[in-house]
Parts: C-alpha cells; sequence; structure tokens
C-alpha cells in the first residue's frame, strides 16, 4: 500500500500520517470504528513527492522560498512564484489515471457523477503528525475528472501560501521536507447540520454540547446563523438544556452550479427545532464513540442528510482546562501590570505580533503580545488564549473585541512587547490586569472561559429595566445571544467595517459601492436575526480615522492631530453622505428582509440640528424612520446640558456612551495610557451630567439607556436603575451580573416604597 499513490480512505489508518497526513489518517480510523464518514480518497504524500521529482521544479521551487518572511510584500511575491511552480507542472501520468479511476469508481459506487471537497492533510518527513491545521486550504463542491485533477493541484500548491511559508519558517521546518496529502471526500448536501463537543469545552464535565442548524454545517461554523443549542448529560443521557433560535437563512449547495447559496429558511422551519430527541441521543453515541476512538474529548463537525448521519471531520478539543492547570505556584509578583480589560486567566506561550502578516504564528491557546491590535488581527485574537498590549484603555479596540470573544486580556502595560519575548511561559490575570512568568495560580480571579462561543448558563432574573448586550463583530452573535439579553443595545457597525478587505472607498472606486452594501447588510442581519423580535439598535459609522487609514485603500483618511476630537461619529456622515446613503441603503435592505427590531442610533452630536440633517437625510434616502425607533448618543457634554432641545427635534431613545463622555468631560483620551489613571466614569461630574438627562427624558417619556463601559460595572448600574433608567447595554461577560444587581436593585426599590407607604 505504501507504494500506491492513490488510495482509499477506508485503506489508511493512524499508522499511515507520513503517507496521507493526520487528516486522512484520522478519517481513516473512523472509517475502521465504523463510523459515519462520507467515503473518498487519499492522493498521498509520496505522490505529491514524485510530483515535485518528475517535474524537476524542487530547486526552483524551494530557493523561491528562501526569502524574508517578515516582509509581507516579499513574501507575498514568493507565495505568487512558488504557486506558479506548481500550477505550471504536469501530475505525473500514472498517478492522473488513478485519480481520475478512483474518481469514476467513487461515482459507480454513488450511481451518478459526484461532488467532492478536497481538502489539505499536510504531514513533515521526520515529525509525521506536526499540525499544520489551517494552514493550508480546502476546496468544496468539486465535479468532474478534470476539475479533480485542477483542485488537486491547488491544494497543492496551497503548501506554499504565504500563511504557511510563514508559518513553517517560524516553527522550524524545513519547506524541503513537508508534503502534502490531497484527500478527495463526497460532499454531503446536508439537510441539517452542525458541531459537537463530545464533553464540555471548558471543563471536561460529561455534557455533550451540539449546535445545529438547517442547510449546509458551515453557516453554524461561520456563526452566520444563530443555531439550536442542547446539552446532554451523558451519565444518565438526559438532554439538560434545549434553546431553539429562530433562524432566518441556511446555505445549501445549488443543484445545478454546485455552488454554496444562502436562502431564507422556509417559514414553517424557521422557529423549528433542528434536532429531535433520537437525533440529538443518536449524535450523543457517535461522539463517544469518537471520543473513545481517541482517549480525549473531540469537537466533531456532523451532518445529517435523508436521515443519515455524517461526520465530517473531528479534532481533540484544545480549551479544556486541567483541574491541576493553574494550581503550581512560581514567583509570586507580577512582571507586567496594565488595565485588566477582559476577565479571565491564561497560562500559554506568548507571540509577538508586529503586524498582519505574522499572525500564523498565534497558535490555539498562545498569548498575543502586541503594541496595539489591529481589526485584521481578529482571526488570531480568536485563537489566542489572552491578549496582552502595550498601548490601550479599556475602551480600546483590544478590550472591546477580547470581551467579545470571551478572551482574557490585559492592555496598557506600555511594555509588554520589550519585556516578553517569543516562546516564554506566562500567566495573564485579565481581571487584576496582571502578567506572571511561568504557571500561576491567580486567587480570587474568576475562571477563564476559554470555550468562547458556549457556556452553561443559568435561570435568569425577570428586570423591568431591561438589560441588553453590546455587539460588535458578528462572529460575538452566538456568545451574545447566550447571556439572554433583551436585545442588544449597541451595535457597533464600523467594527464589521473594518474586517472587510478594504476600505469602503476602495469599494466606491472599483464601482463595487453594492457589494459593500450587500457586506454590511449580512453582518448586521446575523445580529439582527439572533436577536429577533428583540431591539436591535444599530449605530451608524463612527470610524475614527486612524484605524481606518490601516485599510486597503485608506490613505485618503485625513491625518488628524487627535482623530478622537476629529472626523467620526456623525459629523463625518453628514460631510461624507456618499458613504451615509450606503448606510441607509443597508437598513432599508434589511427592513426589506422583514427584519422590525432594528432601531437606529446617532454617535457623537453635540447639537440638535445634527440630529435634525441626519433625520432629513435617511428620510430624504427612502427610510421610513417614522416606522422604526430613532435615538442618539449622549456622548459629549453639550448633548448632555442641552438635551431639552434634542427631545424638542423629535427622538425616541437615547444612550450614554459613557466612554466618550468621560473623555470628553474629564479631557482625558480614552486611548492614551499616560493619562489612564485620570480616566474615572465615576467622576461626579459625569453622574451629573447623566442623572440630569435622564430627569428630562423621563419628563418627556423618551427612553433611556447606557451603552458604554461603565454599564458592566454593576455599582453603576444600581445607581442608574435608582435614576429610573429604561435600558442598560452592558459587554456579554459583564450582562449576567449586572442583571443580577438589576434585579436586587429593583426589589430594594419596591420593599422600600412598600416600607415608607406602610410607615
Ligand atoms: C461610548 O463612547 O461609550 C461608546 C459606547 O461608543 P464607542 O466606545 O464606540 O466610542
Ligand atoms: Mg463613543
Amino acid at each position: 500500500m505504501a507504494n500506491d499513490t492513490v488510495v482509499w480512505l477506508e485503506e489508511v489508518g493512524k499508522e499511515d500520517i507520513a503517507i496521507v497526513g493526520g487528516k486522512g489518517a484520522s478519517l481513516g480510523e473512523m472509517i475502521h470504528a465504523e463510523l459515519p464518514v462520507p467515503r473518498g480518497f487519499a492522493v498521498t504524500a509520496q505522490a505529491f513527492r514524485r510530483f515535485i521529482d518528475e517535474n524537476d521544479v524542487g530547486e526552483r521551487l524551494f530557493k523561491s522560498l528562501e526569502v524574508d518572511v517578515d516582509n509581507a510584500d516579499i513574501l507575498r511575491e514568493a507565495e505568487k512564484e512558488a504557486k506558479k511552480i506548481i500550477m505550471d507542472a504536469k501530475i505525473p501520468a500514472d498517478i492522473e489515471k488513478s485519480i481520475r479511476s478512483k474518481y469514476r469508481e467513487l461515482c459507480k459506487r454513488e450511481g451518478s457523477e459526484v461532488f467532492v471537497a478536497v481538502r489539505s492533510s499536510a504531514t513533515a518527513e521526520d515529525l509525521p503528525d506536526a499540525s499544520f491545521a489551517g494552514q493550508q486550504d480546502t476546496f468544496l463542491n468539486i465535479k468532474g475528472e478534470t476539475n479533480i485533477i485542477e483542485a488537486v493541484k491547488k491544494c497543492w500548491a496551497s503548501l506554499y501560501g504565504a500563511r504557511a511559508i510563514y508559518y513553517r519558517v517560524k516553527q522550524g521546518f524545513d519547506h524541503q521536507k513537508v508534503n502534502l496529502c490531497a484527500v478527495v471526500q463526497l460532499m454531503v448536501d446536508a439537510e441539517k447540520a452542525g458541531v459537537m463537543f463530545s464533553s464540555h469545552p471548558s471543563t471536561g464535565e460529561p455534557f455533550t454540547i451540539i449546535e445545529g442548524a438547517w442547510g449546509l454545517g458551515e453557516s453554524v461554523v461561520s456563526g452566520s446563523v444563530s443555531p439550536d443549542y442542547y446539552v446532554v448529560d451523558k451519565r444518565n443521557k438526559k438532554i439538560t438544556d434545549r434553546k431553539i433560535a429562530i433562524k432566518n437563512i441556511m446555505h445549501i449547495k445549488d443543484p445545478e452550479t454546485g455552488k454554496t447559496v444562502e436562502l431564507p429558511v422556509p417559514d414553517g422551519k424557521k422557529n423549528a427545532k433542528v434536532l429531535d430527541d433520537d437525533e440529538i441521543l443518536k449524535l450523543v453515541e457517535f461522539g463517544d464513540l469518537v471520543e473513545e476512538l481517541y482517549g480525549i474529548p473531540q469537537d466533531v463537525e456532523w451532518a445529517i442528510k435523508n436521515k443519515e448521519f455524517f461526520m465530517l471531520q473531528s479534532r481533540p478539543i484544545t480549551t479544556i482546562k486541567k483541574k491541576t492547570e493553574t494550581k503550581e505556584k512560581i514567583g509570586t509578583s507580577s512582571i507586567l501590570d496594565g488595565l485588566g480589560a477582559s476577565p479571565g486567566i491564561a497560562y500559554g506561550e506568548a507571540k509577538l505580533v508586529a503586524d498582519g502578516s505574522e499572525l500564523g504564528k498565534v497558535k490555539d491557546g498562545d498569548i498575543l503580545v502586541a503594541v496595539m491590535t489591529t481589526p485584521d488581527m481578529v482571526p488570531a485574537m480568536k485563537r489566542a488564549g489572552a491578549i496582552v498590549t502595550d498601548e490601550g484603555g479599556m475602551t480600546c479596540h483590544a478590550a472591546i473585541v477580547s470581551r467579545e470573544l470571551g478572551c482574557p486580556a490585559v492592555v496598557g502595560t506600555r511594555k509588554a512587547t520589550s519585556i516578553l519575548t517569543d516562546g516564554m511561559k506566562i500567566t495573564v490575570d485579565g481581571e487584576k490586569g496582571l502578567v506572571f512568568e511561568g504557571k500561576k495560580e491567580v486567587e480570587g480571579a474568576k475562571a477563564t472561559t476559554p470555550e468562547k462561543s458556549m457556556s452553561l448558563s443559568k435561570a435568569k432574573p425577570v428586570t423591568a429595566t431591561e438589560v441588553k448586550v453590546n455587539v460588535s463583530i458578528p462572529e460575538a452573535t452566538a456568545r451574545a445571544v447566550e447571556t439572554q439579553a433583551d436585545g442588544v443595545g449597541l451595535l457597533r457597525i464600523e467594527h464589521m467595517i473594518l474586517g472587510l478587505p478594504k476600505h469602503p472607498k476602495q469599494y466606491i472606486k472599483e464601482g463595487k459601492a453594492d457589494e459593500y452594501v450587500n457586506e454590511l447588510v449580512s453582518r448586521i442581519q446575523v445580529v439582527v436575526d439572533a436577536f429577533y423580535p428583540k431591539s436591535v439598535w444599530v449605530r451608524t459609522l463612527d470610524a475614527p480615522t486612524d484605524e481606518f487609514r490601516a485599510m486597503e485603500g485608506g490613505e485618503g483618511e485625513p491625518i488628524e492631530p487627535n482623530p478622537m476630537l476629529g472626523f467620526r461619529g456623525i459629523r463625518r456622515d453628514l460631510l461624507d453622505t456618499e458613504h451615509f446613503a450606503l448606510e441607509v441603503r443597508a437598513f432599508k435592505e434589511i427592513i426589506k428582509r422583514g427584519y422590525n427590531n432594528m432601531g437606529i442610533m446617532i454617535p457623537l452630536v453635540q447639537h440638535p440640528s445634527e440630529l435634525k440633517r441626519a433625520k432629513e437625510f435617511m428620510r430624504s434616502n427612502g427610510l421610513d424612520i417614522d416606522k422604526i425607533e430613532v435615538g442618539i448618543m449622549v456622548e459629549i457634554p453639550a448633548a448632555a446640558l442641552i438635551i431639552d432641545q434634542f427631545i424638542a427635534e423629535g427622538l425616541d431613545f437615547v444612550s450614554f456612551g459613557t466612554n466618550d463622555l468621560t473623555q470628553y468631560t474629564l479631557a482625558v483620551d480614552r486611548n492614551n495610557q499616560h493619562v489612564a489613571h485620570l480616566y474615572n466614569e465615576l467622576h461626579p461630574a459625569i453622574m451629573k451630567l447623566i442623572e440630569h438627562v435622564i430627569i428630562e427624558c423621563n419628563k418627556a417619556g423618551v427612553k433611556t439607556s447606557i451603552c458604554g463601559q461603565a454599564g458592566s460595572n454593576p455599582k453603576v448600574a444600581k445607581r442608574l436603575v435608582e435614576l429610573g433608567i429604561t435600558s442598560i447595554s452592558a459587554n456579554i461577560d459583564a450582562v449576567e451580573n449586572v442583571r443580577d444587581m438589576v434585579a436586587r436593585t429593583e426589589l430594594q426599590l419596591l420593599l422600600k416604597g412598600a416600607r415608607e407607604r406602610k410607615g
């Protein structure tokens, strides 16, 4: 068998990692264990090696990779050159013949020409089980012999993608010794699909957690739809939790083109449960079998078609926290301190990241260390066990995103990048804002939440004051929904835009405004859909020029001495109406798609004329603002002081943006770690402004809310409930505590009232 260049998956097993890589070997093992894995074949690592040797391109290929990988431009050039060498070479005739005949055989077995996925499974000659997960590409929905040959070559070429080259150099792998097996596997046209953790992903306890949605699993994996959520106690096979989500969209394969398309879920299925009890328990059984096979808890991708179950992939869960892990006491004093921006403790290897080209360095559980995080770092932030930055305050990009991801973070340490070095083992306490060398038991800090997307929840108290949640990146939606918040009090669209590959102006310049609007709509829709029918206040653009300038095509952003006092918020939209019009188009499309739970919130207003002009603009661009809630953020003291004039202009709600209200009231730049000690959201001047606004709004019947960081502080929440605020919108990690405090405060007020009436 070892001499064969193309082998059936059922012919391989764990001893064949050197031939078919980790993924191929694991699929083979699962087939032997009679788990329902889609069948297929593997074009082996040896086939790849012969392809290189017989085309005599090795020397040229490996020479082209000898570059300075820290230079992003040079690295991209190397990628181009190496991929061209692969794509121009010809697969040896006998190998091509075997691929074609195996595919024909697969089609014969299935009774028709089939769609397949071509997945990469890399292996190193001297270290066969080294993990190269996620470094190479997968090609879905491929049909026809010639297309498969092409996809195998593309899969091989992906071994020379910039990310993969970078990763190997930094990990000390010799390019010449890494080979790539291409796994060609039947596609499953799933009717329903999702992911399953065979044990609790955080604690390792015997609970199976399953998420599922209609159609292909990619909507669950990518987070574009909020899936149903089921928890099963494995000890007695009892389903202990079941949350049925509203599933408005699904992804399916277009039978003609083979392309994945997004469709609305038929009305009858939107609120219907995806899995019945038998299916849930059957999946649990499969989860147990896979866990038993590998001896450790697994993260499995599953699919169901015509009542048939499929296990598409399985990998070990790496986020389980061993009980003993933080027990070992070492040095008692921290080596760095900063602001505890996102709670939790993590221990791992420091990885210093200078810019986007270095993200491959950060593997699951590593500690990402940077001067400051930027939006293109979000994929690495998702993998990171914790984040430590030199710069920033509690409301900087790193702080906001890490809180949403549930990833512990310490920001504003000033010197993390000079004190920490690559590979150094450190413990991060995101609660207290401390970093220790080595493994450290941290007393009094909350346990970390490494599962990032799932948690077992307790019953929530009902509160008269609504407790909502803030969302900035669509990936955080599932976690936000899990908080059972009463809606979204702030959806920051600039974070969604910062996650796009290029600046909005670049889309406009390339004549792709429609594409841009679609991107915006799909991201907003994820949140509006997940929370439906609860309200979601979408904020119009509040783009700081410094962050937008870093995007492709963002060179035109003005250079400002102080971006915080500059071209952002509604003042920007009122000057750059070309962009404002695109936002309005996106809002209209959301309404057209049937969502009536969206409100519009206008940031950084300082005079009622801005509110007036914004409303007029939206109206004249066809948005029926009488049918939706429109409000302003109170972030500038001027707006608080003349709130009566805003009320007279007409608005449904106000929301305190205390991040800005604090910096503008106290003259403290919120992102400047040198003055962070003066940044105090509880300053009496700020509380006085807030009190004034709540009193005036309550008189006029205008709703009041808070979406700044201060709202996540239970002590502030208590005060605001006493003042009569209508809702509080907190960060994901703070919702539960804030809700408890709101409930308690409301009861205290009731009790006090009752006692006063009695006495
Ligand atoms: C605020 O200023 O409090 C706020 C919520 O807005 P941002 O942090 O996005 O400026
Ligand atoms: Mg603000």
